[in-house]
């Protein structure tokens, strides 16, 4: 009988819990993780897999759990980004579009673009989000795409589409579909950042452009999104105009389905709930947008309910200003409470729903659950290692429990995305974070100045003599 000769590896991720987030959910106490090139070639116990591979790097979980990259399903990438924490706290969502993000889509520039696409891409690779979908407002996804490529995240791209006249991204459906091509033909599937059919949503396009979109994801194979229904406003707004709630409106002209991923979908009565799940359209959750900007979630919010009917839902971290934070960990933590206290029933919803909104479950959601979401054979080596030496992780509990309730973003210590480090100890290693800094210092303070906005701070702010 002869020794097996150890295979090759890139990657070998030792003494790790490891939360697969397989079809079984099975945690691998003390586990490892074997990565070639881009790809998981094997999991399972250290010893088993320290005699099984020569590996090239060696990294040390010391004990930590270890996660897939989280996914976020809405989060917009820039605009906001330059400005974060300058709009007035106080105001509704339709104020901030109306004198902040209106006046400074005008004015944004290709710099302002890419600037703000690497601050939040390296913002949430240090919250262990490995794969974002863009929720629009981009001038230029060329830049967008240089930003987030530097940083080394997944994100989709797409050209925001309008057809109100005077707005930015605005045209008729040909001359709005004819951009949205072209982004998709920019970006095709398989890359690290892809095109995917981009709306503002809401009442903003009339219906040959949201047919048209829908109809020009199907014919690509690539997914879509817009917003829809985060307020009572758009509900109130189509039964004005059609005669039918929103989620009505588009199943009638054909837009719902599985390549459709809703930002928000938080006002939907009995009958759109059903049809979210007939139809397989998708919902991107981003709970702290609503507390941020008072939208009645507590109220209104369904999400959990559709999650367990079997419903596509992924979380999502919206802007800058509306959620602020790019950290899925603190919206699912939200997200579980929300479920909790809203029926007064700590028992049907929590922890262990919302880790699996924001890996598996929501790569499902995003369209890409056959690439990531759960660390197994096969899959893209997207992968996170908590660091257990924080305070909150003494003493070890339920590895998931202790995820949601005990610990946010912050405890984020190795990040791989496709098999490269992009966070090592707690840092971003592939940009240079402090020249980062420095430049959107500068670029926040432009794009203040071009924009002709000036912040309205609500308590006197005393220059130091
Ligand atoms: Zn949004």
């Amino acid at each position: 009988m002869t020794e097996a000769v150890p295979s090759p590896a890139d990657l070998l991720i030792v003494n790790g819990d490891i939360v697969t987030m397989n079809p079984e959910r099975e945690v691998l106490v003390g586990g490892a993780i074997a990565v070639s090139g881009d790809r998981i070639v094997a999991v399972g116990s250290t010893s088993r897999l320290r005699g099984a591979y020569r590996p090239a790097v060696v990294v040390d979980a010391a004990g930590g759990v270890v996660t897939p990259g989280f996914i976020n399903g809405h989060q917009h990438l820039t605009i906001d980004t330059l400005v974060g924490s300058c709009v007035p706290d106080a105001w509704t969502s339709a104020q901030a579009i109306r004198d902040w993000a209106i006046p400074m889509g005008r004015m944004h520039t290709g710099d302002d673009e890419e600037l703000g696409a690497t601050l939040t891409a390296v913002s949430s690779a240090l919250n262990g989000v490995t794969m974002v979908v863009e929720a629009g407002s981009v001038s230029n996804p060329e830049r967008l795409a240089r930003g987030v490529a530097k940083v080394g995240i997944r994100a989709t791209t797409g050209l925001w589409g309008s057809s109100i006249k005077g707005r930015p991204f605005s045209g008729s459906a040909d001359e709005v579909l004819a951009h949205q091509c072209a982004v998709l033909d920019a970006f095709p599937p398989g890359g690290m950042v892809t095109g995917w059919v981009t709306l503002i949503g809401h009442g903003t396009a009339d219906d040959d452009l949201m047919a048209g979109a829908a109809a020009l994801a199907r014919s690509r194979k690539v997914g879509m999104t817009m917003h829809m229904s985060p307020t009572n406003a758009d509900p109130e707004l189509y039964l004005e105009r059609h005669g039918r709630r929103p989620i009505q409106h588009l199943k009638d002209i054909g837009v719902l389905g599985r390549h459709l991923l809703i930002a928000h979908g938080v006002w939907l009565d009995d009958s759109e709930v059903d049809l979210v799940l007939d139809t397989g359209t998708a919902i991107a959750y981003c709970p702290w947008a609503y507390f941020r900007l008072g939208q009645g979630v507590s109220r209104a919010g369904r999400h959990a309910e559709i999650f367990l009917r079997g419903g596509r839902i992924s979380l999502g971290c919206d802007s800058a200003n509306a959620g602020d934070q790019t950290d899925i960990l603190r919206q699912a933590t939200l997200a579980a409470g929300l479920a909790k206290d809203t029926r007064i029933d700590p028992s049907w919803f929590g922890a262990h729903e919302v880790l699996e909104m924001a890996t598996i479950r929501g790569a499902e959601a995003v369209g890409m659950a056959h690439e990531i979401g759960s660390i197994e054979v096969g899959k893209a080596a997207d992968i996170v290692i908590h660091d257990n030496s924080a305070m909150n992780w003494s003493p070890k509990g339920d590895p998931v429990t202790q995820l949601i309730w005990g610990t946010d973003g912050r405890s984020v210590r190795d990040v791989f995305v496709a098999g490269k480090a992009v966070v090592q100890a707690g840092k971003c290693v592939t940009v240079d974070v402090d020249l980062l800094q420095r430049a959107v210092s500068e670029g926040s303070l432009d794009l203040l100045r071009r924009s002709n906005l000036t912040v309205p701070y609500r308590w006197p702010m005393i220059p130091s003599t």
